[in-house]
């Protein structure tokens, strides 16, 4: 498990909602995009897991507010198939820790 748990996913998580902006408002990060991943941030500094946390779609505390809860749901489901083309080793480790 890496040190740097957090911190890597909190890249991924970068990535995943600038790919999904770009596409989906033709902006790198719209405010809005950057609130939800601000938030996201957020939850996972203040998740009770810390290092040892799995991924916040296996986690069983359900810590996001349900609107930012859906409107990572759909980054997820627009970014995550497409990150394993542009970043295949990051992908790669994702699904691995799943
Ligand atoms: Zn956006």
């Amino acid at each position: 498990m890496p040190k740097n748990r957090i911190d890597f996913e909190k890249k991924l998580l970068r990535k995943m909602v600038a790919m999904y902006c770009k596409k989906k408002h033709g902006n790198p990060l719209c405010p809005d995009c950057r609130r939800l991943l601000d938030y996201a941030s957020q939850r996972l500094d203040a998740c009770i897991f810390g290092n040892d946390k799995t991924f916040c779609s296996k986690c069983t505390v359900h810590c996001y507010k349900p609107a930012m809860r859906d409107s990572i749901k759909k980054v997820m489901r627009y970014s995550g198939p497409r990150l394993l083309y542009c970043d295949p080793l990051a992908a790669l480790r994702h699904i691995f820790n799943k």
